[in-house]
């Protein structure tokens, strides 16, 4: 059974008209999360993505993203929501539909010219992770790919994503 089959689908989640894909149903599966982890490793070791650090997105992008830089030998690097790290920050503003969130990296967490892989679960509107990849910018980091599990790309993340120029990967899709 691949990837796709194994996510959720929670109709009117976070609210009426939204389909929440649920990935704590693939993760939980051994097989599933291996899966994971196994594409995008495989992804990382072969195309040739030359990067330093993985940068994942709280709180579902932290699962991902810690195990990726097992796999490939690399170091993590949390970005949060507001007020949960404990050195000096840098932040983010971004949209939302209705108002606005925040993102947060430590100050000292990437070295300028330090070359990062971004991970999150899922690319929706591209917000949370355009926000990420300014803050790594802001403090001179360099974003060399942006990858998730799932893509929606009917929702247009990805397209305004790719028009700044970022790469982006992602295991599966859903209209
Ligand atoms: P975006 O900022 O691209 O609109 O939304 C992506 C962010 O919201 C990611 O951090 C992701 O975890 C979360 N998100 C939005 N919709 C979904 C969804 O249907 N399923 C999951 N698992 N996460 C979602």
């Amino acid at each position: 059974m691949p990837i796709k089959s194994r996510i959720r689908a929670i109709p009117d989640y976070p609210k009426k008209g939204i389909m929440f894909r649920d990935i704590t149903t693939l993760i939980k599966d051994p097989a599933g999360f291996r899966l994971v982890i196994d594409g995008l490793t495989q992804r990382y070791l072969e195309n040739g993505v030359d990067f330093d650090v993985v940068v994942g997105v709280e709180a579902r992008g932290f699962i991902l993203g810690s195990a990726l830089a097992y796999t490939l030998g690399k170091g993590f690097v949390p970005v949060r929501k507001p007020g949960k790290l404990p050195a000096d920050v840098v932040s983010q503003e971004y949209e939302l539909e209705y108002g606005t969130d925040k993102v947060e990296i430590h100050l000292d967490a990437i070295l300028p010219g330090t070359r990062v892989l971004l991970v999150d679960d899922l690319l929706a509107t591209g917000g949370t992770a355009l926000a990420a990849a300014a803050l790594v910018e802001k403090v001179g980091g360099v974003v060399a790919e942006m990858a998730f599990i799932v893509n929606l790309p009917d929702i247009g993340g990805e397209r305004k994503i790719l028009d700044k120029g970022y790469r982006v990967f992602s295991l599966t899709e859903f209209e």
